[in-house]
């Protein structure tokens, strides 16, 4: 359905931010999302500046049956934060962050980019623990999870939620907490933007100081095979406060690498230590020593920094085609298949992500959160990115055939890494339990799925 627009000028008239409509000149600029994947085209969009106009868009939509989509950050790679023809509820304006230092908690609002919690967290040496490039949105990496570099130690985005104030489909404002809607609270944090659209999160603080040991140790790629074998009994050997992860993709420009290097297919050993340099630079060393190391970029390094480093590697506009499942063990048939995809990465932008999890996520209930599939080792994030639109049918191709020929060695997937893949998909991002307890929070606080343009649950009425 599109909007009225003279129904809109009375929207507009009432609200604090902006409402941009596709004959306004920044139009094209704002309906703009991370993926370059999607050209959606919304019939309108609402800047909102404050929960009040957040209510107001949801009102407007809901009485004028719009179809809405929430955009926090724009990064999820299905293009979930726009929509064609209906209303895209645009939180980018509402970026204010506050911290109370004598609780070690910070208020952040919906539409938040990482990068801004960082910065206002750090001016007290704390730190939310959530994802590694800071121009992601807090909002929807909050809610499918949250899961980064201090994450062993600190548990997830989730797992450090106090409380949210959300706008639900009918417009009303409440608030979610252990024990305020808790069945609400319990399905925000992993269940996603399925039950309302989260204007604040309260979040509990880490105080990790603001610098960390960290850097990426490089390995060459042709020794692939017995470095992945090594790596996946190494990481269980490090405590929680070492998070080591491997990436495998065509070196970047580093300044610690020959020039020879750049541009070559290498195994990336990116890592962070909440402790010490001395204990840090210790706990490598099995790593540098394995082999041969192509360059060493282990220093102290400021954790704003650090959460910048690989902004520029992923950034806004190119083509992204990302799969991703949890992988049960690092087989040697599974290290196989890794190591025969990784040469023939279709394009230079490609990356093979694999994160090493376990610590304090697995230590937390398993119906504490909607998150499912905790103990999960290694994440295989298959990360195709390339620029043409010609090369589309290829990078996919190779991305599939991935997918495919590792699922035999899958348990699940992080909800935030699913692409554009259809509803059965969202379903194995849950265990059996969770999602039938999803579908009646759903029932309960979205009956009429005003909030589907997303790895949607259901509710039982909604065909
Ligand atoms: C470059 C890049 C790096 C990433 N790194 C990590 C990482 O380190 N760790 C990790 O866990 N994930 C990571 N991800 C995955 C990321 O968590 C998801 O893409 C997530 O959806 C991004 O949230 P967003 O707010 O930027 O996206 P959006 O596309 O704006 O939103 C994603 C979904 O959440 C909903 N939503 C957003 N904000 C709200 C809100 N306030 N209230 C209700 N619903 C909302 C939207 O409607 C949409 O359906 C990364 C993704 C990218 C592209």
């Amino acid at each position: 359905m599109v909007p009225n627009v003279e129904n809109t000028a009375v929207l507009k008239s009432a609200l604090r931010g902006d409402l941009i409509l596709p004959r306004d000149d920044y139009y094209n600029e704002a309906r703009k999302i991370w993926n370059g994947m999607f050209d959606k085209k919304p019939g309108v969009i609402v800047r909102c500046k404050n929960t009040s106009d957040v209510a107001k868009a949801v009102n407007f939509a809901r009485e004028n049956n719009l179809l809405v989509a929430v955009k926090g950050g724009g990064h999820n790679s299905a293009g979930t934060a726009s929509c064609n023809d209906g209303m895209m509820i645009d939180l980018s304006l509402m970026q204010n962050v506050e911290i109370d230092p004598d609780n070690n908690t910070a208020k952040v609002e919906g539409g938040c980019l990482l990068g801004a919690v960082d910065k206002a967290t750090q001016e007290h040496g704390l730190a939310v623990s959530s994802g590694i490039i800071s121009h992601t949105g807090v909002g929807g990496l909050t809610l499918d999870g949250g899961m980064g570099w201090i994450s062993r130690k600190h548990g997830f985005s989730v797992d450090n939620l106090i409380s949210a104030e959300v706008v639900l489909a009918n417009g009303e404002i409440v608030h979610a907490s252990k024990d305020e809607n808790p069945d609400l609270f319990w399905a925000i944090r992993g269940g996603g933007g399925n039950f309302g659209i989260v204007t604040n999160f309260e979040f509990k603080c880490a105080d990790i100081g603001t610098e960390v040991y960290s850097g990426p140790i490089v390995k060459r790629f042709e020794d692939a095979k017995e470095y992945i074998r090594f790596h996946r009994e190494f990481v269980k050997t490090m405590p929680d406060e070492m998070t080591v992860w491997m990436v495998i993709r065509h070196a970047p420009p580093l300044p610690f690498l020959s020039e020879e290097t750049h541009g070559k297919l290498v195994v990336l050993v990116p890592f962070v230590f909440l402790g010490d340099a001395e204990k840090g630079k210790e706990l490598m060393q099995p790593v540098r020593d394995f082999g041969e190391t192509l360059g060493d970029g282990s220093a102290m390094h400021t954790w704003v920094g650090w959460q910048s480093a690989f902004d520029g590697l992923v950034d806004h506009g190119a083509r992204n085609y990302w799969k991703s499942h949890h992988i049960k063990a690092l087989s040697d048939e599974c290290i196989d298949v890794v190591i025969d995809y990784a040469s023939k990465m279709p394009s230079a932008e490609c990356e093979v992500f694999i994160p090493h999890m376990e610590g304090a996520p697995g230590r937390i209930g398993a119906n504490e959160t909607a998150f499912s599939f905790r103990s999960t080792p290694f994440v295989l994030n298959i990360h195709t990115r390339w620029r043409e639109q010609s090369d589309d049918e290829t990078c996919m191709k190779w991305a599939r055939g991935f997918f495919n020929e590792t699922k035999a060695f899958s348990q699940g997937v992080y909800v935030n890494f699913i692409s554009d893949e259809g509803e059965n998909r969202t379903k194995e991002a849950y265990t059996p339990k969770v999602w039938d307890r999803l579908v009646k929070v759903k029932n309960t606080w979205d009956s009429g799925n005003l909030f589907r343009v997303n790895q949607n649950i259901k509710p039982d009425n909604f065909s």
